[in-house]
């Protein structure tokens, strides 16, 4: 699976599962665009790339101030003909119960996971229309399809990028874009990491596979998606969890 002469932008790209995604990406040829809000972690990321024999670039961004997105997708169009793959990935939590979620803690991560997604989406998007070819991947979570205690702020914000995946999908189509979503189970990174042993034993009995996924398990679904394999999946979840959700 070869990537060469593709421009794929990976929102999140700095840590986790979106480093995992850049790295997966560059390994394949392609010239990846790291975005994250930390300018350190996403130059760190896309110098140990470099260092590796890829193409990246890394830019400081957050997705949930549409001036500084369209800024920066300006910045990526003027340097790069066009941007192919789009991988909608930063995300946040901020877990709670219902009657402890506060107002900050839900707008906060519906602003992150699902505004921002809509951000990044609406500006590339325009670009792709233009070449009339894309690839938009964006990351839910298999909370946004079963739900979970703690976590009615994060489900609803997931969950709403899966409605909103199919209803770009469905007006993309027309102009040879596909839209299709990657749905995590537990995943080995610091969002999994801050979860107590306890937690993490307790979740390990529900995963049919019995262990928590890696970064590449998700990376490589991804690439799959991107790949001219998927040229006719579109509007589609696909969950990678291990058989947690059976
Ligand atoms: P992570 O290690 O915490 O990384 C999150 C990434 O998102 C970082 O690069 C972070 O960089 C970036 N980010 C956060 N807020 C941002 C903003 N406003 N603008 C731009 N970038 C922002 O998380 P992860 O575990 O790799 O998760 C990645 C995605 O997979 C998330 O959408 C998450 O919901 C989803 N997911 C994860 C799991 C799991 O088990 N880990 C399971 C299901 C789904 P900065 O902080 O520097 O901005």
């Amino acid at each position: 699976m070869s990537f060469k002469n593709k421009v794929v932008l990976v929102t999140g790209g700095s840590r986790g599962i979106g480093k995992a995604m850049a790295q997966a990406f560059a390994q394949q040829e392609a010239t990846v665009i790291v975005i994250g809000r930390n300018a350190e972690y996403v130059h760190q990321t896309a110098t140990e790339i470099v260092q590796k024999g890829g193409v990246a670039h890394g830019y400081a961004c957050d997705v949930t101030e549409v001036q500084q997105v369209q800024e920066t997708v300006n910045k990526l169009l003027d340097k790069h003909r066009c941007i192919d793959i789009l991988v909608n990935n930063a995300g946040i939590t901020r877990d709670n119960l219902l009657f402890y979620i506060n107002d900050q803690d839900w707008d906060e991560v519906l602003k992150v996971n699902l505004k921002g997604t809509f951000n990044v989406t609406k500006v590339v998007a325009k670009a792709m229309l233009k070449a009339k070819q894309g690839k938009i991947i964006n990351i839910s979570s298999i909370i946004g399809i079963i739900g979970n205690v703690g976590q009615a702020n994060y489900a609803a914000s997931k969950a709403g990028i899966i409605g909103f995946s199919k209803s770009v999908a469905k007006e993309l189509a027309a102009r040879g874009i596909t839209v299709n979503v990657v749905a995590p189970g537990y995943i080995r990174t610091n969002m999994t990491n801050k979860l107590s042993q306890a937690v993490q034993e307790k979740i390990l009995e529900h995963i049919p596979l019995k262990r928590f996924g890696e970064t590449s398990d998700v990376a490589g679904v991804c690439l799959f998606l991107a790949s001219q394999a998927a040229d006719y999946i579109t509007g589609q979840t696909i969950v990678v969890d291990g058989g947690l959700a059976i």
